[in-house]
């Protein structure tokens, strides 16, 4: 079997991405095959518990509240909603439920408190139940974890050079700070990127680098390609090809073995053969769902009659990791400690973003 390899360089991933495109498939399929099952999908649903708002300027979002955009915000949803829809996506082949808040940094308090009473009740409905709330201390970590969070996830985006070309109002280091806050617990840990951004290859490569030598590599590592949505200052970039998400996909697949690949946004755009081959090239996971957070996303009777049609088991949870426990509220170990860090605000200015906001700013 294929070791893990942590010490990755970029121009040895560089040289993965840039292999002629069937050797290239036949390495990552082989790959696959020894570290999972090549004919079962993770099917997991993205839930949008906070929309919009988001004090943050990620130049691809359209919940960022400085662009003008279609987004409408939505305040924190109830644990009943929160219930209801997991349900429906257990009935709809779902093992996976990602509850998504558009905040920077997670505050204790009551919001907080509400998160964690929908992670007990997610748990509870034996799903693997994910988060992706912003930036987390350490004790919160701890408390999701309580909870029982499967895993938590905090993208890294794109390569620390191109990052700052998108986003001004946080740090990569936050980035992995973050990452390794839920490093101390038992969460699992889910980070990945878009393509599409305006990247180069070699940021494409400084990602996976990124990625691939953290150590333990994240158990879980969605791959979107951008869905341009108007009013973002990424608004007029080109959709990616079919060929660029299957090359990603393969390499990340080579330099994880193990990681669950997970092709994300952006499949409205790609053809059912093009799904095919990224299922073929290592991923195996994708997100069902009309919406992905705010962006179209293909519905779940699409994927279910190509799952059909591609001979594909939706995963059950659980397969890699144990179900975690879940301590109630009452007899929890770990309590809000108030803390406020001092996440970095590198505050350059970023011209295409500037725009959008000064634009933003006129419509509104
Ligand atoms: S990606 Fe997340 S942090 Fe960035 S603007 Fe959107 S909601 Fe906020």
């Amino acid at each position: 079997m294929s070791e893990t390899k942590h010490n990755w360089t970029k121009d040895e991933i560089l040289e993965i991405y840039n292999t002629p495109l069937m050797e290239l498939l036949y390495q990552a399929a082989s790959i696959h095959r020894e570290h999972h099952d090549p004919n079962t999908v993770q099917v997991s649903t993205l839930l949008s518990i906070k929309t919009g708002g988001c004090p943050e300027d990620c130049g691809y979002c359209p919940q960022a509240a400085r662009y003008h955009t279609n987004v409408e915000g939505n305040d924190l949803m109830t644990v009943q909603q929160v219930k209801a829809q997991a349900l429906r996506a257990k009935s709809s082949g779902s093992s996976r439920v990602c509850m998504g808040a558009a905040w920077r940094n997670v505050k204790d308090g009551a919001e907080f408190d509400q998160v964690l009473e929908m992670v007990r009740t997610i748990n509870k409905l034996e799903m693997e139940v994910c988060c992706t709330l912003g930036m987390i201390t350490e004790n919160q970590a701890h408390r999701l974890a309580e909870a029982g969070l499967y895993a938590y996830n905090h993208n890294l985006d794109s390569s620390e050079e191109y990052y700052k070309k998108v986003i001004s109002t946080r740090g990569y280091q936050d980035r992995l700070d973050t990452i390794g806050n839920v490093r101390k617990t038992n969460v699992t840990v889910c980070s990945g990127g878009i393509i599409g951004m305006g990247e180069n290859i070699e940021d494409r490569a400084g990602m996976l680098v990124a990625l691939s030598t953290l150590n333990p590599q994240p158990e879980s590592v969605p791959i979107n390609a951008l869905v341009a949505v108007e009013g973002t200052p990424l608004e007029e970039q080109k959709p990616i090809s079919i060929w660029e998400m299957i090359r990603m996909v393969a390499t990340a697949r080579i330099v994880m073995p193990e990681t669950q690949v997970r092709l994300s946004a952006g499949r409205t755009e790609m053809s059912r053969e093009g799904q095919a081959m990224c299922f073929f090239a290592g991923a195996n996971s994708i997100f069902a769902g009309d919406k992905l957070l705010t962006t179209p996303n293909p519905d779940v009777s699409e994927d279910m009659e190509l799952f059909k049609m591609l001979g594909l088991n939706p995963q059950k949870p659980f397969i890699k990791k144990m179900q975690p426990e879940s301590v109630e509220a009452s007899a929890s170990q770990y309590q809000a400690l108030g803390e406020k860090p001092k996440w970095t605000r590198p505050e350059h200015k970023i011209e295409r973003n500037e725009e959008a906001k000064q634009k933003g700013k006129v419509l509104k």
